[in-house]
């Protein structure tokens, strides 16, 4: 059992695990332990068993997929390039070899290499999670008079300021402070802080959240530059009423000095990519809709001014933090966090880029990836439930009825078998064909279908271009098959194989 989560990528550190772990501590090594003593022990995590047995997780290779993230880790830890951060001596002194990875899927498998239980500062990281406070505590409409949701096009501390007057978004310092001003503003800073920290633990599932005050006070101390911005954003009248200036600073200040781990921050992303749920916990942590605009933004505006580059190369919703943390979410099936403190030009981590660039060349990660067809080099490390298929199995018999051929193409992108059968083992392609859809029956043979798989009367589609009405079918397969009989013949003549590619056997 124990070999079976870790191939799954379930930690024996699991949280969801701890209760039967203490129930088995009752047993000594040598008991024999019977079904129902078994069924004892883990009675509260039965189906979680159930879960990891089927191999119902999101990423069911597991195995692969740690391999191929290794191998990632690998060739990126050879990268040098960059500078550490250096406006704070805190941040200076960091060994810039430190490197980290984590990774947890929306189930819990996790994989953490490197650097993962150091502590590091979270910087601008902590920003989405203000924001989403700031969500849940006023709604959308009100945040946002407040504070943009266009990039800025500039450096995250830019003295600059959207044509309404307000900070551009809340994921660069000016929407930060703006947003800091809306969390809590009746309290004192010491329970607002508590209160962001609080919800740093939940996002988490862990009591490893600190504080670093040295970060805290540097920051305080070298604070001109969010001053001005504060100072800025008072002048153009876009605090709430009642904003007290300093405190908000002060609080600001606070959340970027929050620290943890890189272990952590990939649960946070993967709670994130969970809609709010928290995988270990299973608490909604925050709302779905709170997410999906907090995600929006991270994949506009969080990579500082690199993010339209990011968004167009990398595809995905991440956030970075001049600490050289930066996490990226995969929606629907997991959060990554890399850490390593050397930076770019524009205030990323170098090995963090070159990781995400490595990731979404290797699997099918890129928000646009479903879109495009021969991209057979990329992985989709995802679950396909079985219903899941056999339900893309029926779309696409019924998109091959209907003629729809861009609907055809998008499900065999998403991997759906173009020559999988119905109930009645017909094919996409029988259907097409006895419905008179030229347009699809040319697709699907052109991308592989076979003319003759039978179905449970024994009919292929060949028969049925014989029987068909369709004059432009029956010549058109008529002039393809000579085609296909030619080029097979070659073919065959070099590798000795006696069956075409759609299946038609030579004579
Ligand atoms: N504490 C830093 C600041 O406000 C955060 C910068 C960052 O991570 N981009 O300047």
């Amino acid at each position: 059992m124990i070999s079976c989560f870790k191939k799954r990528g379930i930690s024996m550190k699991d949280p969801r695990l701890a209760k039967a772990w203490k129930n088995l501590s009752q047993y000594s090594k040598s008991d024999k332990i019977s079904l129902s003593q078994f069924q004892d022990i883990f009675s509260h995590e039965f189906s979680f068993l159930e879960h990891i047995a089927g191999n119902h997780l999101v990423v069911p290779d597991f195995v692969d997929f740690r391999e191929k993230i290794e191998s990632i880790y690998s060739k990126v830890e050879q990268c040098h390039d960059g500078e550490v951060a250096s406006y704070i001596p805190q941040l200076a002194r960091v060994d810039p070899e430190k490197f980290a990875v984590s990774i947890c899927t929306i189930d819990g498998q996790v994989i953490n290499l490197g650097d993962f239980d150091e502590l590091l500062c979270v910087q601008s990281s902590c920003k989405p999670i203000n924001y989403c406070l700031a969500l849940e505590e006023h709604g959308l409409e009100k945040v946002h008079s407040h504070i943009g949701h266009e990039p800025s096009g500039q450096s995250f501390n830019e003295l600059s300021l959207n044509s309404k007057g307000l900070p551009h978004n809340p994921l660069i310092n000016s929407g930060a402070i703006m947003a800091c001003s809306l969390i809590k503003p009746n309290l004192s800073i010491a329970d607002r802080f508590d209160h962001v920290l609080t919800t740093w633990k939940k996002v988490t599932n862990s009591t490893s959240v600190g504080f670093n005050n040295s970060v805290y006070l540097s920051e305080r101390e070298t604070a001109d530059r969010n001053y001005a911005l504060a100072y800025f954003m008072r002048e153009n009248n876009a605090f709430p009423e009642g904003t007290n200036l300093e405190k908000t600073l002060e609080f600001y200040f606070q959340c970027c000095s929050i620290e943890t781990n890189t272990k952590n921050l990939a649960v946070l992303a993967a709670t994130l990519a969970n809609g709010g749920l928290n995988p270990f916990s299973n608490e909604k942590v925050f709302e779905s809709s709170t997410i999906k605009n907090c995600l929006s933004l991270m994949n506009s505006c969080g990579m500082y001014d690199y993010s339209g580059e990011f968004s167009f190369h990398i595809g995905l919703p991440a956030k970075s933090g001049v600490s050289g943390v930066v996490y990226v979410v995969v929606p629907n099936t997991l959060g990554i966090c890399i850490w390593s403190p050397r930076l770019d030009k524009h205030g990323n981590s170098v090995r963090a880029i070159q990781f995400c660039k490595e990731l979404t060349k290797t699997f099918l990660f890129h928000n646009y990836d479903s879109l495009v067809t021969e991209q057979q080099d990329k992985i989709n490390p995802r679950l396909v439930e079985e219903h899941e298929a056999a339900g893309k199995v029926q779309q696409l018999c019924y998109a091959a009825a209907r003629g729809d051929t861009q609907y055809i193409q998008s499900l065999l992108i998403r991997g759906v078998d173009i020559n999988s059968k119905d109930y009645d083992k017909r094919t996409p392609l029988h259907l097409a064909v006895c419905e008179g859809q030229f347009e699809a029956v040319k697709y699907l043979i052109l991308h592989g279908a076979d003319l003759l798989a039978k179905d449970r009367w024994g009919r292929c589609p060949l028969d049925e271009v014989k029987d068909s009405q369709s004059q432009a079918i029956k010549s058109w397969v008529k002039a393809w098959s000579p085609k296909v009989k030619a080029t097979s013949k070659e073919r065959s003549k070099k590798t000795g194989s006696k069956k075409s590619r759609t299946g038609i056997v030579e004579a």
